[in-house]
């Protein structure tokens, strides 16, 4: 009997915990929770950006909202005033911000806060434990979170228009639930509650949170209201005065009467008759301006809004390196404020699969259409932030339709050239460029790659360091105006890194003709350089690649003639032996010391380019093989060890002493030129028998069965020398 009353019982409450509905819990993802910790635990001082990231997030939604209105009016429907509020509410230690922007659904919720990473959430922790500072946060789209900066717990409630009011709650500690909110009286958009840490009462004094939104958000460009008090004093008549009657006590006992107290007792007389009272009542300030910084005169606008400005804009926590604001009129009218920043943003370049294309911010009479448009900047420009503003083109533009829009081009046309004009302002001072440059000089490059129109210009912008430059950076127009007149042309060498470029023995006999040479090293420069050909109609020549033709003085000339018309036995034999290794071999007067080098057609791919394109995990092998370097062996008649070679060479022509040798060369060839080895192994047993001859060591029993392979028709180095150091035994 017990048994089936526990059993009732059991069931009952199963039932009944069935009824009640269920929390639905979710956890962070592992990035989003290591980040939170991160927040949460980081010893930070700065921790007002939280307010900037939050009106940012609701200025979005409310952008969002707005141009979806363009094509569908009905949207606004369930709110139609667009505007950010501010709650700061001392009696709950809460501070709501609200929004009527486009609001989450509940899946959004669930998606955009705490499930899916960015791939920012882990750049932001890379970026910190690098010494980054947190106030960069919204520059990796996560800034939401920095609400745990002073919150304990969150709550984001949340309308938008296709689902019902849903609350995201989270005190952090991996987890966070979403449940539907019955009665809400939010229409439409997001309202979050800063459940605020114990010591962080100081933003829900209106004075801070006015301070704040004037410093952080002021050009937002939806109304931002605080919900103030209002304390008024009014005058009553009073009747009861107890109070007054106790101060003129306080003054009677006072035996010393001065002048302050005679007024005091007057004015308490006076107050006999009437009494101020507190009154307190609520109203909505409007904190920003929200003019469009751009729709003012540049001359009316100081350092400091442009500053604040781009801050908005970037969510840089750093000053800008330049600005340029502008207004086009006649055929066309736009205004427009460009920045250049101070770093380069941590994902350029990434190749990410969601592509940024650019920080440019569209507007349409005052309206903001979108971010990130494609067609409005180029690539290489992509790092450039602003704002451009259109008087022409249609509010219900789409992205479809912008890709054919005429205006938009000239509208980029435009933006390019103010670029440009932007950059070389910078070149004033130099030490900015030069910061400038080392953030961006991958850009400039690609824009010299890219920008056929405006090559030339770009190329006014390269810095590069050279033979004669030391530490410095020296710019194409600096080397020109270096250039001997007859100097056939502007010299660079590409490589991978200063040191293997410093060193080659292709600089030799550049170096000794007093010719400058650029160094390239970026592997960008290979790219560039063969789009830029020239500059200021001075040729543009590669140290590593054929045809450099280095003219001699007369004496050098008949001498290098005469023992050029010697050596073509022995590039005859060079290049049988060689085989397909190399595409011919011929003399040339390129080198001072080296014996030889083996050099690119003009028009192939350069050693360092081959390295580049070897490097490339997904490249098209069918390209490499057209492209793939035809190497030259070029070598340099006067050296000794090639006269040398020549006369074992002439003596007997099967000596394979000499075919060894000029494997030899042919290998060292490729490293001192930029290449990789393509038989490492063979060339080590090659060097490892000169070893054993410089220690005289015999090993004609030595079966080593590795060396027997490669080495099958290699005959000792040099019977010769063998002999030699016998007959030096014989006379020790
Ligand atoms: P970001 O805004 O840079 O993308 P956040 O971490 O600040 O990164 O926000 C994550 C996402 O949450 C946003 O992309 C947006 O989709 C959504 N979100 C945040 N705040 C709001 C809001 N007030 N209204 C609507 N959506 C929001």
């Amino acid at each position: 009997m017990l048994l089936l009353i526990l059993l009732i019982l059991k069931i009952l409450l199963l039932l009944l915990l069935l009824l009640i509905p269920e929390s639905e819990s979710y956890a962070f993802s592992a990035d989003i929770n290591q980040l939170l910790s991160l927040i949460i635990n980081t010893f930070y001082s700065n921790k007002e950006i939280f307010l900037r990231e939050l009106i940012s997030n609701a200025s979005d939604a409310l952008d969002k909202v707005r141009y979806q209105s363009l094509t569908d009016a009905s949207v606004m429907d369930s709110e139609p005033e667009l505007q950010i509020k501010l709650i700061a509410d001392k009696s709950n230690n809460t501070l709501t911000i609200e929004d009527s922007g486009i609001g989450m659904t509940k899946a959004d919720l669930i998606n955009n806060l705490g499930t899916i990473a960015k791939s920012g959430t882990k750049g932001f922790m890379e970026a910190l434990t690098a010494g980054a500072d947190i106030s960069m946060i919204g520059q990796f789209g996560v800034g939401f979170y920095s609400a745990y900066l002073v919150a304990d717990k969150v709550e984001v409630h949340s309308k938008h228009n296709d689902d019902k009011c849903y609350a995201w709650i989270s005190e952090a500690g991996g987890s966070f639930t979403v449940n539907e909110i019955a009665d809400s009286d939010l229409k439409r958009g997001t309202r979050i509650i800063l459940h605020m840490k114990e010591d962080m009462s100081e933003y829900l004094e209106e004075k801070r949170v006015k301070d704040l939104v004037k410093k952080h958000s002021e050009f937002i460009g939806f109304p931002v209201m605080l919900y103030t008090e209002k304390t008024t004093e009014k005058e009553v008549t009073d009747d009861d005065d107890d109070d007054e009657e106790e101060d003129a006590e306080d003054d009677a006992d006072d035996d010393k009467p001065k002048v302050e107290e005679v007024d005091d007792e007057e004015e308490a007389k006076k107050e006999k008759k009437t009494k101020k009272i507190k009154e307190v009542s609520h109203e909505w300030e409007h904190l920003n301006s929200m003019k469009p910084i751009w729709m003012r005169k540049p001359d009316e606008v100081t350092h400091d809004e442009y500053v604040a400005f781009y801050k908005s804009i970037s969510n840089d926590w750093e000053d800008y390196a330049a600005v340029k604001h502008f207004s086009v009129e006649g055929q066309l009218e736009f205004k427009a404020i460009l920045f250049a920043p101070k770093r380069a943003p941590f994902d350029q370049f990434d190749g990410g699969s969601k592509k940024k294309f650019n920080k440019i911010k569209l507007y349409v009479r005052r309206v903001f259409i979108m971010d990130n448009c494609e067609e409005i900047m180029p690539e290489w420009l992509q790092f450039v932030q602003g704002v451009v503003d259109s008087e022409d083109l249609p509010l219900n533009i789409s992205r479809e339709t912008l890709q054919q829009n005429k205006i938009l081009r000239v509208i980029k046309k435009n933006l390019v050239k103010k670029c440009i004009e932007m950059f070389n302002d910078l070149q004033e001072n130099e030490d900015t460029y030069n910061k400038f440059y080392e953030a961006f000089a991958k850009n400039l490059k690609l824009g010299v790659h890219e920008d056929s129109t405006n090559r030339a210009k770009i190329a006014k912008l390269l810095r590069y360091k050279s033979t004669k430059s030391g530490e410095e950076m020296t710019s194409l127009e600096d080397y020109v105006s270096r250039m001997d007149d007859n100097q056939p042309g502007i010299y660079y060498i590409t490589g991978e890194s200063y040191q293997a470029v410093k060193t080659s023995p292709f600089l030799e006999k550049l170096k000794k003709k007093g010719y400058e040479v650029l160094f390239m090293i970026d592997p960008i420069d290979e790219y560039a350089v063969q789009q830029l050909k020239e500059f200021e109609g001075k040729k543009l020549l590669s140290a590593t690649k054929e045809g450099l033709d280095l003219a001699d003085d007369d004496d050098e000339k008949a001498a290098f003639e005469e023992a050029k018309e010697k050596t073509e036995p022995l590039c005859k034999l060079m290049k049988e032996v060689l085989g397909d290794k190399v595409e011919k071999v011929v003399t040339s007067n390129r080198l001072a010391d080296s014996p030889c080098v083996l050099v690119t057609g003009e028009y192939g791919w350069s050693a360092n380019m081959e390295r580049i394109m070897k490097a490339q995990a997904l490249r098209d092998a069918t390209q490499s093989q057209y492209m793939m370097s035809k190497k030259t062996m070029e070598i340099n008649p006067t050296n000794s060890i090639i006269s040398a070679l020549r006369e074992k060479a002439d003596a007997d022509q099967s000596d394979k002493t000499v075919k060894d040798l000029i494997w030899l060369m042919y290998d060292t060839s490729l490293l001192t030129s930029g290449f990789s080895l393509d038989e490492p192994a063979t060339f080590a047993s090659r060097i490892h028998r000169l070893v054993k001859l410089g220690l005289s060591i015999d090993d004609d029993d030595d079966d080593d069965a590795a060396d027997e392979d490669d080495m099958d028709d290699l005959p000792p180095l040099d019977d010769d020398d063998d002999e030699g150091e016998s007959a030096m035994e014989q006379v020790d």
